[in-house]
């Protein structure tokens, strides 16, 4: 069983003034952050990293985002209850529990098998409830588009028009774009005539989006 101590609660709360320090103002989403135990996404043996602010290993040579990450993300999709969100990249599941904890409708798409299944398995275990798939997020989920909100917790080479597509309009995608190094946090807003507006954030630095409009798997 794994347990939520105040030791733990503690740490999250010190991850919280780091996040503050380093820009993040959104309340919802610094709670969000609190309310998830994120150790319950490490291995026993590395507990002590759940709550520094940086990546670390999943495994399948994937990582869990670092917090700051997953801050600005959740915070420049600016959700609100009910929203219905698409997440491209399950990964451990983490950032899908943050959009829970702000009552998103969430759809989440992981490329990886095992990793598909594991966050699946975990996340009902924990009453955590969103739509799983596996498959190829770059391509979006057309089957329950649109969505108010997208985000991409990969690296995309460019943006891909299909995404544009499945957004609402007032819709909003976050998506970091560019090469294999170092990408800029895209936010694009739909207005209501579908009209589209881009702003560029900071770089970060993901693991490659594959797929039809990722990077092409080398070997
Ligand atoms: N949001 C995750 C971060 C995952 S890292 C978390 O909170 O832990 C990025 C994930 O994107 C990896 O698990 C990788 O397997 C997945 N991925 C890469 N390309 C993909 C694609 N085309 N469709 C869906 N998932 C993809």
């Amino acid at each position: 069983m794994i347990e939520d101590s105040y030791r733990h609660k503690g740490m999250r709360r010190n991850l919280i003034k780091t996040l503050l320090e380093k820009g993040i103002r959104d309340k919802a989403v610094l709670e969000a952050i609190q309310k998830v135990p994120r150790h319950y996404f490490f291995d026993k043996a590395f507990l002590e990293h759940a709550y520094q602010d940086k990546a670390f290993p999943i495994g399948e040579g994937q990582t869990i985002s670092q917090p700051y990450t997953v801050a600005v993300q959740t915070e420049l999709l600016d959700i609100r209850p009910g929203h219905k969100v698409l997440e491209i990249g399950t990964g451990s599941g983490y950032q899908c529990c943050i959009l829970l904890e702000l009552k998103a409708d969430v759809y989440t798409i992981e490329y990886n098998k095992k990793l598909y299944r594991q966050a699946k398995s975990f996340l009902n275990s924990l009453g955590y409830r969103a739509h799983f798939r596996q498959g190829d997020g770059s391509q979006g989920w057309p089957t329950f588009a649109p969505y108010d909100r997208i985000i991409v917790t990969a690296g995309a080479p460019s943006l891909p028009d299909a995404l544009i597509h499945q957004l609402k309009p007032e819709g909003k995608l976050v998506i970091p774009v560019g090469n294999e190094e170092h990408q800029e946090m895209i936010r694009i807003t739909k207005d209501a005539a579908g009209k589209i507006n881009s702003e560029s954030h900071d770089y970060f630095r993901f693991v490659p989006l594959l797929g039809k409009y990722g990077w092409k798997k080398n070997k």
